[in-house]
């Protein structure tokens, strides 16, 4: 089994949810007491968090790289960034290592091309559903994007930070993120992307009839996948 190297702490409330989900995945398919192997570096998401408002991209990268950089000298053999928003600088952190990193957003396109999805809708931070750097990944797979308006744009990025990214979670934030999930359906979407790792905490595929495309699961499918490629599986 390869280790996996999960750079985490963007928000800890999902990297909790990437711990549980790669472990169990691990374990449902080897049996017995095996678990995954990981190694984590978990950063302090105020160090993030304060420069995303502040656009500093460029200090960000240098900062993951640096963690990318421990993750491989302390034995990972692939690396997984627990956060959409933080891929605007994946090739940054990709460029400074030696390991495969297993991109977010590339895992969510597999699986939309796998169910024959040409149009979805994308929840996520005001970055991820604002700029193209998440978009565009999608969209050089023959997917059409569509994003909510600018105030449910709004309500969807404050509610991940106010809330979510604190373990906060509302009964009206969730009606407010189904009503949003619903008024890009009608616009055409045939599935949401959930492309912020805290979402699922929120809203699941049980809660509504539209298909709901859970960034942080299908990330972790994709690792445990990739770590035990070589494994005899029970
Ligand atoms: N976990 C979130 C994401 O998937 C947001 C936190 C961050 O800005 O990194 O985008």
């Amino acid at each position: 089994m390869k280790t996996i190297g999960l750079l985490g702490g963007m928000s800890w409330e999902s990297t909790q949810t990437y711990y549980r989900l790669l472990n169990q995945q691990v374990g449902q398919a080897l049996g017995g007491f095996h678990s995954a192997k990981i190694v984590l570096y978990s950063v302090d998401f105020a160090d993030i968090e304060a420069r995303q408002r502040q656009g500093d991209w460029p200090a960000m990268a240098s900062m993951l790289a640096n963690a990318a950089q421990r993750l491989e000298a302390a034995g990972a053999d692939g690396l997984l960034i627990a956060t959409n928003t933080m891929h605007k600088v994946a090739d940054e952190v990709a460029a400074a290592i030696s390991l495969p990193l297993l991109h977010i957003a590339e895992a969510t396109a597999d699986a939309l091309v796998r169910d024959g999805v040409t149009c979805v809708g994308l929840l996520g931070t005001r970055f991820t559903m604002e700029q193209a750097f998440y978009r565009e990944r999608l969209e050089a797979r023959g997917i059409d994007v569509v994003v909510p308006d600018s105030e449910q744009r709004e309500t969807v990025h404050r509610i991940i930070f106010e809330q979510l990214c604190k373990g906060i979670i509302d009964p009206g934030s969730k009606q407010a993120y189904l009503g949003i999930v619903d008024a890009l359906a009608e616009r055409g979407a045939q599935g949401v992307i959930l492309g912020c790792t805290e979402i699922g905490m929120l809203i699941k595929g049980a809660d509504t009839d539209v298909a709901l495309y859970d960034t942080t699961e299908i990330h972790a499918a994709e690792a445990v996948a990739w770590a035990l490629k070589d494994e005899e599986t029970a």
